[in-house]
């Protein structure tokens, strides 16, 4: 028996975490993403054998760190071994870069904050090849790994036979810009002008990377268990339905924000769709999964690809149920379509049915019909600007930047954390001033909501002012003077027939309540001064913003009283519609107006005073009544 030396172990151990190109752009990927990067873009030649450039805008790496930088174990991560199960990076071990450097040469180019000049290093078996060397950096970091596996002859030969590295490479980005929504990622071959990844929205990146037929054939799926017995998790995304038709499944999975297989999940997921579906179609799925951080050991696989999972085979079942449940229920509405009635026999006149049926008669249908128009001609409509412009309330905007969605406390008000203090937001209030605020920002730019049956305007302006026929038809003649500009600048378009058949998108991934229709035209006919521009665009913007925002919807609540009058009426379709309806809304409130609101919104000075948001009490002064409880 010999003792092996260091230098060999250390390749042989390299080659273990480092197998394929891929696993050395994962783990530089995933490097970027500790270091807070908001934007990472990965350049690949040759398959990754050649080149693996992976460059990001996050923090850096000290100079005084650079040293020991490519070490083994050698991490900023984790000090401790109990740290683990708090972790909440994506790294821990610190070996995938000093690994990288026994099996390629890596180049580090890195500036820190505040920092006037960047440095420059390459390294070799874990150290540095020379001191560090001053240069021009742009923030964040780049790595360059060249020659992958030059000392491992096999390896390389092995991969230079098989063509598909790049796609792979390809497939692990566009997992990770659909799960990293708020970061952008990019991918590209070396000396290819187009990037193969490119992501915006987690919707959009869907549809740009697995096509327009999966994401317009996708459906939400939630499940949460708060089980005492131990099965805790929170799992939301989004499954294909019956209408897509794949031979492959694709499962995007990330558990703790980590992109991770499952293949007990995969195959549970696969036996409902063949046990649900007549076709034999293999389902898209995207799942993000939370659990509490000491129900999941990371570290059972060394490129920590597998996770294990406390209770696993009841968060499976309990997964396995709610995607069945969503198909068939989607399987039987699928065949449904809108009725060719003429709109007053579709809309209940009946007093006690306050909706109307509307919303079946109008269900829009989202388009992604971008708008092409030269930003410069609308960009420099001053009175606009003037608009946008408007003072914002500075210690409201920190609340709003920074507050936590806890949930809704009424229809109307949601309870939201900032700091140690609990506030009471009015949704209705604060989306309506978002919608306003992103209707005069997308001015002139809008994505385009389509209507799957154009709605004649005046009958629906009647529906709005019940009878009165001579006023609808002045209203109606006065928008369709007008549709010219309302297509253009607001993407609200008329038709010459004067049918309304196309609405803008306000905030992405929200259609606004269709049963507000009337309302909206009425209010545009009403309340729109049109001679002056400015007034004009504001008021244009302001009924859109009334419109689109998040309003009870006008079926009652079934979950509170409401469930009532469901009871009399005996009427189980108009009950679900307004259950969906409420969870449709609540969805929103959550997963659209709260995150739009953190990045986009400015708060008028107005709500600190008119009770768009009422501080409840402070959490030390909960604790303090909870105590003597
Ligand atoms: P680990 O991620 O497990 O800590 P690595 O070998 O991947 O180990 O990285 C070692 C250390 O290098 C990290 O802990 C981090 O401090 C630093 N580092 C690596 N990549 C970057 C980067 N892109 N930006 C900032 N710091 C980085
Ligand atoms: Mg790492």
């Amino acid at each position: 028996i010999q003792r092996l030396e260091e230098s060999v172990v250390n390749r042989i151990a390299a080659g273990e975490v480092i197998q394929r190109p891929v696993s050395a752009v994962k783990e530089l990927v995933e490097n970027s993403l500790d270091a807070d990067s908001s934007s990472i873009s990965v350049v690949v030649k040759d398959g990754g054998l050649k080149l693996i450039q992976v460059s990001d805008d996050g923090h850096g790496i000290r100079l005084e760190d650079l040293p020991i930088l490519c070490e083994r174990h050698t991490t900023s991560k984790l000090t401790k071994y109990e740290d683990l199960f708090s972790l909440s990076s994506m790294g821990f071990r610190g070996e995938a870069l000093a690994s990288m450097t026994y099996v390629a040469h890596v180049t580090v180019t890195t500036i820190t904050k505040g920092q006037i000049h960047g440095y420059r290093v390459s390294y070799k078996d874990g150290v540095m090849e020379h001191e560090p060397k001053a240069c021009a950096a742009v923030k964040g970091t780049q790595i360059m790994v060249e020659n992958l596996f030059y000392n491992m002859i096999a390896r390389r030969k092995t991969l230079q036979n098989s063509a598909d590295d790049y796609g792979k490479i390809v497939d692990l980005l566009s997992r990770m810009a659909i799960h990293h929504n708020e970061v952008s990622f990019s991918c590209r071959k070396h000396g290819a002008v187009k990037a193969d990844v490119h992501s915006v929205s987690r919707l959009d990146s869907i549809r740009s990377i697995y096509g327009v037929s999966v994401a317009k054939n996708l459906m939400k799926v939630e499940v949460s268990s708060a089980d005492s017995s131990g099965c805790t998790f929170d799992m939301e995304g989004f499954i294909s339905s019956s209408n897509y038709v794949a031979k492959k499944t694709i499962l995007v999975l990330f558990i703790n924000d980590r992109l991770v297989e499952c293949s007990a999940l995969k195959r549970a997921i696969e036996i409902v769709y063949a046990a649900t579906l007549p076709k034999a179609s293999k389902p898209f799925v995207y799942m993000s999964i939370s659990l509490p951080r000491e129900h999941v050991d990371i570290n059972i696989h060394p490129t920590k690809k597998e996770v294990s999972i406390l209770n696993q085979e009841i968060m499976i079942e309990m997964i396995q149920s709610e995607v069945e449940l969503k198909l068939r229920n989607a399987n039987d509405t699928r065949t449904f379509k809108t009725p060719k009635v003429p709109v007053h026999k579709m809309v209940r006149t009946d007093a006690a049915d306050p909706a109307g049926r509307l919303h079946a008669f109008l269900s829009a249908v989202r388009s992604s019909i971008r708008q092409r128009r030269n930003p410069k001609e609308t960009a420099d409509l001053s009175s606009v600007q003037e608009l946008i412009n408007g003072v914002d309330h500075p210690g409201l905007l920190e609340t709003v930047r920074n507050c936590t969605y806890v949930g809704m406390a009424d229809d109307v008000f949601a309870l939201v954390q900032h700091k140690t203090h609990l506030y009471l937001a009015n949704v209705v209030n604060l989306s309506k001033e978002l919608m306003y605020q992103q209707t005069l920002r997308r001015f002139a730019h809008f994505n385009a909501i389509q209507l799957s049956d154009p709605a004649p305007l005046s009958e629906l302006i009647l529906l709005a002012l019940k009878e009165e026929d001579k006023i609808a038809e002045m209203n109606a003649e006065l928008l369709k003077e007008k549709a010219e500009m309302l297509e253009e600048y607001f993407s609200v378009y008329m038709d010459s027939n004067g049918n309304l058949s196309r609405l803008p998108v306000i905030l992405d991934q929200y259609t606004p309540d269709m049963d507000r229709v009337p309302e909206f035209l009425l209010c545009l006919g009403n309340d729109v001064e049109w001679d002056d521009e400015k007034a004009c665009f504001q008021g244009v913007s302001a009924a859109i913003g009334n419109f689109y925002a998040m309003h009870p919807p006008l079926l009652p609540n079934p979950s509170g009283d409401g469930i009532r009058f469901y009871s009399k009426m005996l009427d189980q379709d108009l009950l679900s519609d307004a259950e969906n309806a409420w969870a449709q809304r609540e969805w929103s409130i959550q997963h659209v107006l709260f995150p739009s609101m953190r990045l986009f919104l400015k708060p008028p000075a107005s709500m600190a005073s008119n009770g768009t948001f009422v501080k409840v009490a402070s959490l030390e002064k909960l604790y303090k009544i909870f105590e003597r409880c």
